[in-house]
């Protein structure tokens, strides 16, 4: 399905935001990486998905009604065997938290590098239209609120000058024993969204929100391993 059809798709279903893997389509679409995957009903279905990727896996509710899905216990990772798949698929099915939820199936993704977790967002301003942001994920983010905004389009020195505003900047250039995190990925990954021909000035008028948290980014690489895109 091309992108214009999968975003018809969820609007003619009345859905306020693209689900994970319509999410992650896109961002591909515009040459960001994402995990392979596949989507499944239910445990049956797991051994046959399981073969065609390559472990170790991550398995993810995909349900309209949850925006956080680890904290409904509805995201489980490193699982090694297609046993263990089809398990914490049943377990997720009947778990109290998500029983209540419509279900429209489950994400099964490979595993990502280790790296730095890294936010990417996008707003709208009513004024000066889409605005592209970035921070360092955990508690930079959330506790911090150390993040940097810039209006759209940038330029690839809008983009690395974001990251050098960052507060934590130093963590990406591998600080307390940490790996590096490469900055151009991430850089790139920014002129993806925000740039000139990025997606969010192509799709000016289809999203309110979006964001990639985390993109998580090693010495060599980034990858998207979870995509938001709230509809307009
Ligand atoms: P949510 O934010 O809805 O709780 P995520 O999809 O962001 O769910 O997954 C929660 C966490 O699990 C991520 O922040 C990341 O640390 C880890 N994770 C998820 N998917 C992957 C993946 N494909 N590879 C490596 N780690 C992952
Ligand atoms: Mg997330």
């Amino acid at each position: 399905m091309n992108i214009r059809d999968i975003i018809s798709k969820a609007r003619s279903e009345n859905r306020t935001a693209l689900d994970e893997f319509a999410g992650k389509q896109l961002l591909a679409s515009f040459g960001i990486s994402v995990p392979k995957s596949a989507v499944i009903k239910g445990a049956d279905e797991a051994a046959a998905a399981f073969a065609k990727l390559t472990p170790p896996l991550v398995l993810k509710i995909m349900s309209p009604d949850i925006l956080h899905k680890s904290d409904a216990g509805g995201v489980k990772v490193n699982l090694k065997s297609a046993v263990e798949t089809a398990d914490a698929i049943r377990r997720m099915m009947n778990s109290p938290a998500l029983r209540a939820a419509r279900i429209d199936g489950f994400l099964l993704e490979e595993m990502a590098p280790g790296g730095q977790e890294v936010v990417v967002g996008a707003v709208r301003d009513p004024q000066f239209g889409p605005l592209v942001m970035v921070g360092l994920g955990g508690i930079f983010v959330e506790v911090l609120a150390d993040v940097a905004f810039r209006i759209c389009p940038i330029t690839r020195l809008d983009a690395r000058e974001m990251l050098a505003d960052l507060k934590g900047a130093a963590v990406l250039k591998g600080a307390r024993g940490r790996k590096p995190a490469s900055q151009d990925a991430i850089v790139d990954v920014l002129l993806k969204i925000g740039g000139e021909d990025g997606l969010l000035l192509c799709h000016a008028d289809d999203f309110r929100e979006a964001d990639i948290n985390p993109l998580i980014v090693s010495e060599s690489g980034a990858v998207a391993v979870d995509a938001r895109f709230v509809l307009r």
